[in-house]
């Protein structure tokens, strides 16, 4: 009776290939290559996410939120950053908002990064937790004052090295590209894009207003 190996003893691709004779050595079995960016995968973060009405009750610093949509862990247009644990992906209790804003997100991002096929992945950093409610220093520091009904969303500036992290000092900011993602949620109806007041960043200064602590960040806040 035959008597089957281990699935651990099976030998690696690589491995098999050198440990054959040379005259049999062929080119190795091809990888399994990364899937290419087609439509369908493009599509499949958004593709992955639950979609559900919900329900974002009281203010953005007193509220709480009722059947949140979470952001995936990582998508074609963005990655997102925890901004305690300083890695990425953010974890995924910190990725909640409403279903509008989470749509929003996801559509300004695809526009934007059609807009510029070369710009690097945006960095989406928190919303707020499952079921709203305080987002203060008991979850790591600095804390969200606000990020509490699921309207509030940190995306980090894309920077001129394209590394996907948030940068360290305004001048690793790529401008140009920062700025468009700014007059792209003024243009998607945002009530409130805060930006660092080093940044130069600008905007109808109803909507786009300049805060401390937001030179490596945008805070977009819907109505
Ligand atoms: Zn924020």
């Amino acid at each position: 009776m035959a008597v089957l190996a281990p699935a651990t003893s099976i030998p690696r691709p690589f491995e098999q290939a050198s440990a054959i004779k040379p005259a049999e050595v062929h080119d190795p079995p091809p990888r399994p290559a990364a899937a290419p960016l087609t439509r369908e995968t493009i599509a499949s973060p958004v593709d992955k996410i639950r979609w559900r009405h919900s329900r974002a009750l009281g203010l953005p610093w007193r509220g709480r939120l009722v059947a949140g949509v979470r952001v995936p862990a990582a998508g074609a247009r963005f990655f997102t950053w925890d901004p305690v644990q300083r890695r990425s992906p953010n974890r995924a209790w910190r990725r909640v908002g409403s279903d509008r804003l989470v749509r929003t997100l996801m559509r300004v991002l695809d526009e934007f990064a059609a807009a510029h096929p070369r710009a690097p992945r945006i960095g989406i950093g928190d919303l707020s937790r499952p079921g709203g409610g305080d987002f203060g220093v008991r979850y790591g520091l600095p804390g969200h004052a606000s990020h509490q009904n699921g309207l509030d969303a940190d995306l980090y500036y894309p920077r001129l090295d394209r590394w996907e992290r948030p940068p360290r000092a305004v001048a690793q900011i790529d401008r140009t590209l920062a700025q468009d993602l700014v007059d792209r949620f003024v243009r998607a109806g945002a009530r409130y894009v805060f930006v660092g007041p080093s940044t130069g960043l600008t905007g109808p200064p109803a909507v786009v207003q300049p805060l401390a602590h937001h030179d490596n960040h945008l805070h977009v806040r819907l109505r």
